[in-house]
This record gives structure tokens, C-alpha cells and sequence, in this order.
């Protein structure tokens, strides 16, 4: 496929030799036919002459050598061929062959210019002259003999003028020429122009594949420059939209390759310890300690306790994995409020009387069926309640709370354990964040829990919100759909 520069030019090019070669061949036919018109004018005028000049001689007999060479001096200053010529054809004059010799000229009368003027009073007529070998261009004009009765042609009949086309045709091949060369100067001004308007329309279009290819290579911040409203602009702008969507899905994938990378070694991290620790005395334990009665049950329990934490952990990791990358399914309906609380209670009593706090629920007599998945709720509402007893005190009180909201019911569970700086609050929910590293691990946290939480909520629509004053307990609350 050629270039669209050469597209571009080739087309105007093709254009112009066309209109060209039609306007030059209809000027050139065009002043043809003028001049042809204008000899043919010309021989008229010659006859008419001829005609006038004889009927002023025409009584004056005595004068015909003088009529004759009048004739002659005519023919030769206007380079025209008079011919007189009688009613039968017989050639009564003839400028161009002298007088001893007309008797060797052909009878006239079936020439076509003769026979047409002979019908309609004049007739013209082109052809090769059988007298001289020339092309000709002949006109003849009919006579009324009467009027000639007494001149020295008193048989005269047609009056003919004829001249060599040899002229008109160089006229017409100088004409044609000079048509020619006009014509390929306006071809070469097209060629000049054709490349100037070709470039005008590629060179942006270079330029523009020049400035992408160099965002192909990697050089994603260029913005192509838009300098008219014109398509190559149109375009422009559009590469410049994608390029905004590639950076920012660039960025995206950066953020969220950060992300795995910190996750990964969020990750290790967590397995390290559990992991280190329970090799360490299953290690003790292969060295001896097994052998000793005091130790045994004691390391046995400690391997014990990192092998279940290890087990939470990577349910918590399978957890989250499985919300952040959508393949949680939830389903969704309306259940009762009640009884799902005090199910979640239930699940929980035993850890917060291990501590002897005091873990109850406060419910409405009267509460609204409430829409959403009962399963991962009653997992959001675990966590929020675990972390209640984990971080609260011995003797503490935790209270799990069920009360209408406009259209939604609001589940809020207050601690009066030692409360959350505000500097955390905002960071709590993230992934393994933990305000105090060691006691979360002591406490068994993951510190996956209320990210796993909020992911929950949020998949219903709703977010979970905390208020804490440092000293005097906690409160995480979130709303549900009622019917
Ligand atoms: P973890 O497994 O460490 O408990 P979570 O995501 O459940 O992880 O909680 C994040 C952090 O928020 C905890 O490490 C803890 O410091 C803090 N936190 C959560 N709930 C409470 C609470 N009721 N009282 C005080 N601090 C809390």
C-alpha cells in the first residue's frame, strides 16, 4: 500500500491530468473551429470581393488583361486561390495555374464545394486539391451569369476562393503547443501543491506516530499536542484519554502489586512466629524434654496453643483472600433479629466467662425482620464481640445492642474496656494492623478480624463505625436493612 502522501498527490495529480487534457482539448477544438469560421469568413469576403470587382468591370472588355492581373494581385496579397468557373464545370480563371495552362485543368463542376453552392448558393468544403496537392479549405459562391453577360467572364457561375490549410495547421499546431505547455506548467504547479497539501496532512500524522511510539516504549506521561479541531486533533485527544486511562490503570496495578508484595510479607510474617515457635519445642520436646515428666505436658499444651493459632490465621487469611477477591458469595434474606443475637451471645459466652465479664444483649421487645446473610453477619458481629472480650479486662461488661434507626436497625456493641487512641481509629480496620503487636498475638488476634468485619458489612451496603474515649470502652456499631 503506498504512503497517503503519495495517495494524497497521486489523486490531485490524477485530477488535474484530466481536467487538463479535457479543457486543452476543448480550447484547442474550440479555437479550431473559430478559426476554421473565421477562414471560412475570410474566403467569403474574398469572393464577395472578386464578385463586386468583376460587375465594376464587367462592361469593360477592353480591359481584361488588366481584370486578370487585378485577380492575380489579389490572390497574392491575400495568399488565396480564386478560381472562376462557367455553369458546365470549365475553369474560366485560375490564380495559381497560368492562363496557357487552364485548359489542362479538370472539369470543376463535381468538386463538392461547387455542387453545394450549385444547390444552396455557397458551399464550403476541405480536402486535398487534385490542382496544386495541397490541403485546401475551399468556398464557392453562385452567380447570376446575366449580371456577368457583358464582362469578360460572361459565362461565370461559381466564384471560388480556396487556402492551403498548411497555415491554418501550423497556426492550430502552435496554438496546440503552446495549450501543452501550459497545460505542464499548471501540472507541475499542481505536483509542487500536491506534495505541500499531502505534507500539511501527514506530517501531523507522522509526528503523532512518532509521539506514540514513544509511549509504546514505555514514556507514558507525553501528551500529544492538539493544535486544531480538526480529526488528526479528534484523534489526538482520544490518544491522550487512553494514555490517562493506561497511567491510571498503571498506577492501579502498581498499587495493587504493592499491595500483594505487602501482603505476602505481612503474611510470612504472621506464619513466622506461630511456626518458630512450635518447631522450638517440638525441638525441646525431641532433645529430652519429653522425657521429663514436669516439662512435657507443659511444652505439649505451648506447641498446642501456636498450632491453633496457626490454624485461625490461615482460616483468617482464606477469609479475607476470599472477600478481597469477590469469590465471597453472600446470600442474601430476611431473618429475625433475636434469636440470631442471642445466638452470637451464645457463641461467646464461654470466653467472656473465662474473664468473668459480663456479656449480655439489650433487645427491643418488639424488632423488625432485618435483610442480609446470617452466616457472614453472625462471622462480622463474632469478631467485633471477640475483640470486645480479648481487649477488655477481666470483670468487664460488654453490651450487644439491637435499636431501630429510621428504616434500618442499628447493632452496636459497647465495651468498657480501655479504648482506642484516635490516632488508630482510622487504622484499625486495615489488614494486620494492631495497635500493640504483642498483645494482640497474646490475645490470639490475627489481626485480620475487623477487616474481615468491615469487607462484610460493606458487601451489605452499610459501613461500620467506632467511638472510643481512651479510658472508658469502645463502641462498633453498623446498620442493617429492616422490612
Ligand atoms: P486482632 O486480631 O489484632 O484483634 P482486629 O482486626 O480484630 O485484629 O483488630 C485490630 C486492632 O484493633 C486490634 O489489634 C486492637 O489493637 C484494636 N481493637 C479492636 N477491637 C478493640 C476493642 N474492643 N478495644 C480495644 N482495641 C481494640
Amino acid at each position: 500500500m503506498p504512503s497517503i502522501r503519495t495517495r494524497i498527490s497521486f489523486t490531485y495529480l490524477l485530477i488535474a491530468a484530466i481536467v487538463l487534457v479535457l479543457l486543452g482539448t476543448l480550447l484547442s477544438l474550440e479555437f479550431e473551429r473559430s478559426l476554421r469560421e473565421r477562414i471560412v469568413a475570410e474566403l467569403k469576403t474574398t469572393s464577395l470581393v472578386v464578385h463586386s470587382f468583376l460587375l465594376e468591370t464587367a462592361p469593360k472588355r477592353a480591359w481584361m488583361q488588366e481584370t486578370r492581373k487585378t485577380l492575380e494581385i489579389i490572390a497574392s496579397t491575400t495568399s488565396i486561390r480564386i478560381t472562376l468557373i462557367d455553369g458546365e464545370g470549365t475553369v474560366l480563371f485560375e490564380s495559381a495555374v497560368p492562363d496557357s495552362m487552364k485548359h489542362l485543368l479538370a472539369n470543376h463542376l463535381q468538386r463538392p464545394e461547387v455542387q453545394r453552392a450549385l444547390k444552396r448558393g455557397e458551399g464550403t468544403d476541405v480536402r486535398m486539391s487534385e490542382t496544386i496537392g495541397l490541403e485546401m479549405m475551399y468556398h464557392a459562391h453562385r452567380v447570376d451569369p446575366v449580371q456577368f453577360e457583358q464582362s469578360i467572364f460572361p459565362r461565370l457561375r461559381f466564384i471560388r476562393s480556396g487556402i492551403p490549410l498548411s497555415e491554418v495547421n501550423s497556426h492550430i499546431a502552435t496554438i496546440r503547443l503552446k495549450i501543452t505547455i501550459a497545460a505542464f506548467l499548471v501540472f507541475l504547479v499542481t505536483l509542487v501543491a500536491s506534495r505541500i497539501v499531502a505534507r500539511r496532512v501527514t506530517d501531523p500524522i507522522a509526528k503523532m506516530s512518532a509521539d506514540v511510539a514513544r509511549i509504546k516504549a514505555g514514556e507514558i506521561d507525553i501528551r500529544l499536542p492538539i493544535q486544531s479541531d480538526d480529526e488528526i486533533a479528534k484523534l489526538a485527544e482520544l490518544i491522550n484519554e487512553m494514555t490517562t486511562k493506561l497511567r491510571d490503570d498503571i498506577a492501579q496495578l502498581r498499587k495493587l502489586e504493592r499491595y500483594r508484595t505487602e501482603f505476602l510479607g505481612n503474611v510470612s510474617h504472621e506464619l513466622r512466629t506461630p511456626i518458630f515457635s512450635l518447631k522450638g519445642y517440638l525441638e525441646t520436646l525431641l532433645d529430652g524434654a519429653i522425657d521429663d515428666s514436669t516439662v512435657r505436658r507443659s511444652f505439649l499444651e505451648k506447641a498446642y496453643h501456636h498450632a491453633s493459632r496457626l490454624d485461625t490465621l490461615l482460616n483468617d487469611l482464606i477469609e479475607i483472600s476470599r472477600i478481597e477477591s469477590g469469590q465471597m458469595k453472600f446470600s442474601f434474606r430476611f431473618f429475625e433479629v433475636q434469636p440470631f443475637l442471642k445466638e452470637v451471645i451464645a457463641d461467646h459466652q464461654h470466653a467472656s466467662q473465662r474473664k468473668s465479664q459480663d456479656l449480655r444483649c439489650e433487645l427491643p421487645d418488639e424488632a423488625p425482620l432485618v435483610y442480609g446473610d446470617r452466616d457472614r453477619l453472625r462471622q462480622a458481629l463474632g469478631n467485633i464481640i471477640d475483640n470486645a472480650i480479648r481487649y477488655s479486662p477481666e470483670g468487664a461488661s460488654i453490651v450487644v445492642n439491637a435499636g431501630r434507626s429510621d428504616d434500618t436497625l442499628v447493632i452496636s456493641v459497647h465495651d468498657s474496656g480501655p479504648g482506642i487512641d484516635p490516632i488508630h481509629l482510622s487504622r484499625i480496620f486495615e489488614r494486620f494492623y494492631r495497635i500493640d503487636q504483642d498483645r494482640s498475638r497474646e490475645a490470639g488476634g490475627t489481626g485480620l478480624g475487623l477487616a474481615i468485619s468491615k469487607h462484610i458489612v460493606e458487601a451489605h451496603g452499610q459501613k461500620i463505625v467506632v467511638e472510643s474515649t481512651p479510658g472508658s470502652g469502645s463502641t462498633f456499631s453498623f446498620h442493617l436493612r429492616t422490612s
